[in-house]
């Protein structure tokens, strides 16, 4: 009985916090296979920050299989990617300085957590936009459309 208690009280510990939902962010996962649970994300007008939540649901080190969320204008994203891959990840796969990233959270392993948080603004005109992993070899396969509803 009391070892149940403990395993429910883990559980409840090890839950991801509970966070007020307004509409402004969205959950993104992204896995051992290369691959994020999402191709596209909304982001609704009347947002002023927009929020993304991204949870690495693998197993893999982040040096193996370490995943980001980048946003930049699809037209930039190979050359931010390039960028990136050149800058290593101790610069979390991104150019210092690129004023092409409108947004890009740090690289996570498996089991690890972050979020990265822009102005809805930046993305409100000049598309198309979109989302992308800046690990190496990774954006083949871990893009998406982002934009403004
Ligand atoms: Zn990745």
């Amino acid at each position: 009985m009391i070892r149940k208690l403990l395993f429910a009280t883990v559980l409840l510990i090890g839950a991801p916090a509970a966070v007020a939902q307004n509409g402004c962010s969205v959950n993104l996962e992204g896995n051992d296979a290369m691959k994020y649970n999402l191709k596209s994300i909304d982001v609704p007008k009347t947002c002023k920050d927009f929020t993304i939540n991204l949870k690495h649901t693998g197993k893999m080190p982040r040096n193996a299989m370490g995943h980001n969320v980048v946003i930049g204008k699809t037209a930039d994203i190979a050359v931010i990617d390039k960028d990136g891959v050149k800058a290593g990840l101790a610069k979390e796969y991104i150019k210092p300085g690129d004023t092409r990233v409108i947004a890009a959270s740090k690289v996570v392993g498996g089991g690890q957590s972050t979020s990265v948080t822009f102005p809805v603004a930046r993305i409100s005109s000049g598309g198309p936009y979109s989302f992308f992993c800046s690990f190496p070899g990774h954006s083949t396969l871990m893009k998406g459309s982002i934009a403004v509803k």
